[in-house]
């Protein structure tokens, strides 16, 4: 089945409900049909051919959705591109896809037209005028339209997912029509029901978990909103939830809802429609996802996914949440269980199954796996040997599966021949009351091989020393465990998908080895 059809049955059953809205904009279901219709009508009519790839890089906008299903309607590969990247990545990944069209914004004309080489021989689209490139209304005239959606296959291509790449360059993850299929029924199914009508609300970047968990909202009928301003605003957010009744918030990373919890002002809008906030796509800490429910209920839903395995390889329910933290289970700062049609469990260096409470690597196998990557033979290969995806994800499942995330493979700390992940030494730093946020990572050292080191964002300047980290650590975790150093800074830097990136602060540390010990550039001061 095309997924476009998903799109046909909700424009059958609910032609005059509302399926798009931003700002004054608002496009019903039947009006959202046509107009994928005719985009993939006149993106055929541009030159491409079924299987052709098509790119966007757009900020969130009823575009994106209309170009998805243009997409599918016309049996072409659609590419979002996250519109936080700079040209030259944005140039790398319509490059390595082999995409024949790309359709920006207006606010990329300027980076492309100074990168030019990069995009030679590619048609572009602007939402606005451009020079060199044909305006969005081209691909919305009705002469070239679509009758109907293309037949597919459930394994014909229809995305390319570009990994968030904060490891390496970014990877294009093969999906088909059939993973779609099952992220859409599961999500329904396991996560959350969305119903025909419900208000569900993008505010982060649809080229990513918010644009994937829109595909269900269409299935059901329900209004994709989106907010209107590009920076993530929660006053704004919260008023437009007061507005327009929203139900479900698709997607935040959990910088997101750290900021939720910092901004929020309780009372001053109504947003008792609220009945899920999914989030996912990175660790939250414990502390934290309970001061978020203690603030707006029970509202939470956990994603543990990735881009092979599109949303969800486990995922924590609105109600297991509830269920967990009235019990004061620990199990809540999981990642919760295997959702229904999916295998999961943790491998040693092997590939040997491990039982229940043994760290190793997360693999999974199902419909949603990917069937490997773009272009990339030997990637795959790797990713997906013996039929297991290989997630690079270390953690552990527990007697009732529920899965334990430690960290990603790559970021575990051998210090002194000791095993350290990150994320445990980060829980207990963020319970500290003067820090605001932390990253921990290991870095080289003569005596220990790798020893453990704390950056750290504190609430205000000046009231942290490195040695209450270090004592209040002691208080919590076995003493190799402890950073062996801390350094102090304004602010960690994040990726357009919000995920705070270790690598990038861990990576100066290990420029120049030796020097750098113990003092990064561009950090306060460093103690020991
Ligand atoms: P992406 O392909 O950009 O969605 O990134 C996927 C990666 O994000 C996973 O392999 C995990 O390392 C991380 N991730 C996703 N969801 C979660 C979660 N709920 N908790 C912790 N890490 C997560």
């Amino acid at each position: 089945m095309n997924t476009f059809a998903f799109l046909e049955k909700s424009a059958q059953q609910r032609p005059d409900g509302l399926a798009l809205v931003q700002g004054a904009e608002a496009i019903t279901y039947r009006e959202f049909r046509d107009r994928a219709l005719a985009i993939g009508g006149n993106l055929l009519a541009m030159g491409c051919a079924p299987g052709d790839r098509v790119a966007f890089c757009l900020a969130n906008s009823p575009r994106i959705m209309e170009l998805i299903f243009g997409c599918f309607a016309a049996g072409l590969v659609v590419v979002p591109v996250n519109a936080r990247l700079h040209a030259r990545e944005m140039a790398y990944i319509v490059s390595n896809s082999g995409a024949k069209l790309l359709v920006h914004g207006a606010e990329f004309q300027e980076g492309i037209v100074a990168n030019a080489a990069l995009f030679e021989g590619i048609k572009r689209i602007c939402t606005d005028e451009a020079e060199g490139a044909d305006n969005f209304a081209a691909l919305l005239t009705k002469e070239n339209a679509l009758a109907a959606g293309a037949e597919a296959q459930p394994e014909d291509l229809c995305w390319l997912f570009y990994t968030s790449g904060t490891t390496g360059k970014p990877k294009g993850a093969m999906w088909n029509h059939r993973m779609i299929a099952r992220v859409i029924m599961n999500y329904l199914a396991d996560l959350h029901n969305i119903q025909p009508g419900e208000v569900v609300l993008h505010c982060a970047p649809m080229s990513h978990g918010s644009g994937i968990v829109a595909l269900p909202a269409v299935a059901r009928g329900a209004v994709n909103a989106i907010t209107e301003t590009a920076s993530f605003e929660i006053d704004s957010l919260l008023a437009t939830v007061e507005k327009l009744k929203v139900s479900h918030i698709a997607f935040m990373a959990p910088t997101q809802i750290v900021k939720l919890l910092e901004d929020y002002r309780p009372g001053v809008h109504d947003i008792s429609t609220l009945k899920a906030i999914c989030y996912g796509g990175a660790p939250i800490y414990l502390d934290q996802l309970k001061q978020a429910i203690a603030t707006f209920g029970p509202v939470f839903v956990q994603l543990y996914g990735q881009g092979e395995a599109p949303i969800t390889i486990t995922g924590m329910s609105g109600q297991l949440h509830a269920e967990l933290l009235a019990a004061d289970d620990p199990r809540l700062g999981s990642a919760g269980q295997i959702r229904t049609d999916v295998e999961a469990h943790c491998v040693d260096e092997n590939d040997n199954p491990l039982p229940a409470g043994k760290a190793g690597e997360v693999v999974a196998r199902g419909d949603v796996v990917m069937p490997g990557y773009w272009n990339n033979p030997e990637a795959s290969e790797e990713a997906l040997r013996g039929g297991w995806l290989h997630t690079g994800d270390v953690g552990y499942f527990d007697d009732r599966g529920f899965l334990f995330l430690l960290d990603r493979a790559k970021d575990m700390v051998i210090s002194g021949g000791n095993n350290v992940y990150p994320r445990e030494v980060e829980e207990v730093i963020i319970l500290h009351p003067d820090v605001a946020n932390c990253v921990v990572f290991g870095i080289p050292d003569e005596y220990w091989g790798e020893a453990v080191h704390a950056v750290i964002v504190p609430r205000a300047e000046g009231i942290l020393t490195a040695k209450q980290i270090i004592d209040f650590c002691g208080e919590h975790m076995a003493g190799y465990k402890k950073p062996k150093a801390v350094d102090f800074v304004d602010a960690l830097p994040v990726s357009g998908y919000g995920k705070i990136l270790r690598r990038e602060v861990r990576d100066k540390y290990w420029e120049g080895r030796a020097s750098q010990i113990g003092g990064g550039a561009g950090t306060k001061g460093s103690q020991t």
